[in-house]
């Protein structure tokens, strides 16, 4: 008999990136993870599949950039917890032994002694730009950990920083940085016109390449087995001015560049520790941030008409 894994949220920037018969995935529109008996159908109908379910890789969120979580908090926070709640639940009910599920650094305390480890999520309150998404994230830690204590189930967290790659959500509004960038960047270039930048600049952000992420979580599925989460970093912190730069040669823009001074900078920086990921895979490699740029222009340029968050374009 087969064994199958189910990825939640498998069409977005990091489940789509599971590839292959052994992943099962389902889109919100068949099951809206919302909805508690949405996730019981979806988790019964698998138990009656002819297959093993081997585990669930819960990546499914509302996800966003600064933007995105300072407009919609009440939404990314219901959202977020009602998904968790749910998923975790049924995996349980339904004898899932393994579960990964994903949080994120914007999960930290904004302040909170640097590097961040996986010990201190619960230190401090969070960013207020992201205080609604990071709490119902928060939570999630603390369900895993509790069902861990009592019901002795191999599930654990994984915490990423700032992912990036093909198939993001290139929503210029709503989206994260690079995405919205090569989307802002696109447009300039296509319509002369200048290209207007978020905030200062000089905040620090840590990006991890969403093929890279997928790695490193099959690996957490399989081989990990801790209550406390697994930070997924590089540790290499890039500030926005250096990411505006590399985007700008790699999609050979050669308009005017603009700050915009009221648009938020976000929190200043978030460095994370990477030892614990880097004790269990020291050999792994990490794609360099400009290369896996490289890959996700390529893409997008190629793709444009059907990229997330395309409906905004007008040129
Ligand atoms: P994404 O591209 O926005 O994809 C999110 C996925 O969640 C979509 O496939 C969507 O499914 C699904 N989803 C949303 N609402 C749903 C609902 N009500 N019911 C069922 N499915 C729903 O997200 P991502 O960037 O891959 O993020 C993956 C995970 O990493 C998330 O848990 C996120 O919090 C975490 N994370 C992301 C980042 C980042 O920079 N992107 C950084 C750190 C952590 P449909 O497409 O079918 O609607
Ligand atoms: P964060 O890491 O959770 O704060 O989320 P983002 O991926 O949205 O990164 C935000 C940082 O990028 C902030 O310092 C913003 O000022 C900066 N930034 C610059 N231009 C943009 C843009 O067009 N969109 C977004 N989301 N952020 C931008």
């Amino acid at each position: 008999m087969s064994k199958k894994i189910l990825v939640t949220g498998g069409n977005g920037l990091v489940g789509s990136q599971f590839e292959g018969n052994d992943y099962i995935k389902y889109s919100s529109k068949l099951f809206d993870l919302r909805n508690t008996n949405h996730v019981d159908s979806m988790f019964r109908k698998l138990q009656y599949d002819p297959f093993n379910l081997n585990g669930v890789i819960h990546t499914a969120a509302k996800v966003g950039g600064v933007g995105g979580n300072m407009k919609y908090k009440g939404e990314f926070f219901y959202d977020n917890i009602m998904m968790n709640t749910n998923v975790i639940e049924s995996a349980r009910k339904h004898n899932v032994k393994n579960l990964v599920c994903f949080l994120s650094t914007c999960v930290f305390p904004n302040d909170v002694e640097y590097p961040l480890t996986e010990k201190k999520i619960h230190l401090g309150a969070p960013h207020t730009s992201n205080d609604a998404y990071a709490y119902a994230k928060r939570m999630a830690e603390v369900q895993i950990r509790a069902y861990r204590e009592q019901y002795g189930l191999n599930y654990k967290t994984v915490i990423p920083t700032n992912i990036y790659g093909i198939n993001d959500n290139f929503d210029i509004e709503n989206g994260h940085v690079v995405p919205s960038l090569i989307h802002k960047c696109y447009i300039a270039r296509e319509t002369n016109t200048p290209l207007t930048i978020w905030g200062s600049g000089t905040p620090l952000r840590e990006f991890i390449y969403n093929k890279d992420v997928a790695k490193l979580t099959e690996w957490v599925l399989e081989n990990y087995d801790e209550n406390e989460p697994i930070i997924l970093s590089t540790s290499e912190e890039v500030s926005i001015k250096d990411v505006v730069e590399m985007i700008i040669e790699l999609m050979d823009f050669k308009g005017e560049v603009k700050w915009d001074s009221d648009k938020p900078d976000g929190q200043y920086r978030k460095p994370s520790d990477n030892s614990k990921i880097k004790h269990y895979l020291p050999n792994f490699e990490f794609t360099p941030l400009y290369d896996g740029l490289k890959e996700t222009i390529e893409w997008f340029e190629t793709n444009y008409v059907k990229v997330r968050g395309y409906k905004q374009i007008k040129l």
